[in-house]
């Protein structure tokens, strides 16, 4: 019989890249044990309170007993129906609610499941860095290789499809996408999704764009939806999350859509794994897609207000800031004599105040530090003076 002490972690956990946050959630304890009073900008997630008629709708659908059985794993009807009504209007796209719309447990589950529908062993998945850490974690869960398409700051941190080696395009399977971009808070063009769905039909690749951040924007030009591009729907699917948007990263629920045969495979998956979102949520996330244009104004003017305080903090303070158009990030360049970790070591350290560095996206992300806008403009400003006094 096998002793306890033999019982090991399976190769694809144990194998994982290291955890690049350790050492700063041990800083971040200890400052905290010791009393400061930190202001934490490293983590993105809403401090605004999802909205009260969300809430109400909730509370009313929780009440009824239908909602408390089994959900259909792709969705109730009227919500992949109000997906799609959703889509027509944000970005005249007409998807058929039946087989081009699926309901997820936050967009989180839908990514991370995805390439255990397309991935074969040995099989590439293409993976931009800095990138939520989901991409490549999920690919080598499912028994790939991750193919690191590096953003870079002279192409506008958006990846160059020229660059990947042939050898490795034949082994690729997938390819994500995530604009507009956390970390880097970029947005993609027309002309840079046209180039990837052509690349996708000539390769055979199904491209997975992930869509989370299309309502936090700042300026004219609307966010695009990658199914905005003719033959987008032949290639690929786009995934959206209700939680940034409407404040609702707790509730759990999202959705995917395009190609109808790639969602059912995701749905093939899905089936054997989870039974799709409570339905009193659905309910709730109805009412969300159904948010008043005028309501997201507001929401979008607060972090607009949120950046523009702490952009010309940190320029006046010397350092170099891309000032985003949409996101509720800001992705700085460390100055130098720093690396990532040690910038941010250095603001914990001494001002009290917590990013998010660079490299924990993936290599790439070496030389930056990321701020998110997740804390009142009272805290915002109280951090770029604390900034201010120790670079
Ligand atoms: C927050 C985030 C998600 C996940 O959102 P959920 O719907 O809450 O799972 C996905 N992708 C990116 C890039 C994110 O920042």
């Amino acid at each position: 019989m096998k002793g306890k002490g033999s019982i090991g972690l399976a190769d694809r956990i144990r194998n994982l890249p290291p955890y690049l946050f350790a050492s700063i959630d041990r800083m971040k304890a200890e400052a905290l044990s010791k009393g400061v009073d930190l202001i934490d900008m490293s983590i993105g997630d809403p401090d605004i309170p999802t909205p009260r008629h969300i809430v109400k709708k909730m509370k009313e659908a929780v009440e009824r007993p239908e909602n408390h059985r089994y959900p259909s794993y792709e969705g109730m009807f009227s919500f992949r129906k109000a997906v799609a009504e959703w889509y027509k209007k944000r970005f005249g796209v007409t998807l058929n609610p039946d087989n081009e719309v699926i309901s997820l447990i936050g967009s989180k589950e839908g990514i991370g499941h995805l390439p255990l529908a397309f991935i074969n062993p040995g099989d590439y998945s293409l993976v931009p860095s800095p990138a939520y850490p989901v991409y490549s974690i999920a690919t080598l869960f499912a028994g790939g290789r991750g193919h690191i398409m590096p953003l870079l700051k002279e192409n506008n941190f958006l990846p160059d499809l020229g660059a990947i080696p042939m050898g490795v395009i034949k082994k690729a399977k997938l390819m994500f996408l995530n604009y507009p971009n956390n970390p880097t808070t970029a947005t993609a063009t027309r002309e840079f999704f046209k180039e990837v769905v052509d690349f996708a039909m000539r390769n055979n690749i199904v491209v997975c764009h992930d869509a989370a951040y299309s309502e936090i924007y700042f300026g004219k030009k609307r966010p695009l939806s990658f199914l905005q591009i003719p033959g987008a729907r032949d290639v690929g699917i786009e995934f959206h999350s209700l939680s940034k948007t409407y404040n609702m990263t707790g509730w759990r629920i999202g959705f995917a859509v395009g190609n109808a045969r790639l969602l059912a495979g995701l749905g093939k998956i899905k089936t054997n794994l989870d039974s799709g979102v409570f339905q009193a949520i659905q309910e709730a996330g109805i009412e969300a897609l159904r948010t008043k244009g005028s309501d997201l104004d507001v929401l979008r003017r607060i972090y607009q207000e949120r950046r523009d305080v702490f952009c010309r903090g940190l320029r006046s303070a010397g350092l170099g800031v891309y000032k985003p158009e949409a996101t509720f990030y800001v992705w700085v360049e460390v100055p130098k004599g720093f690396d990532s970790t040690g910038f941010v070591a250095h603001l914990l350290k001494n001002a009290g105040v917590l990013a998010t560095p660079g490299n924990g996206f993936g290599k790439a992300g070496e030389g930056y530090v990321r701020f998110a806008l997740t804390i009142t403009i009272e805290r915002i400003e109280e951090a770029v003076e604390r900034i201010r006094r120790v670079v």
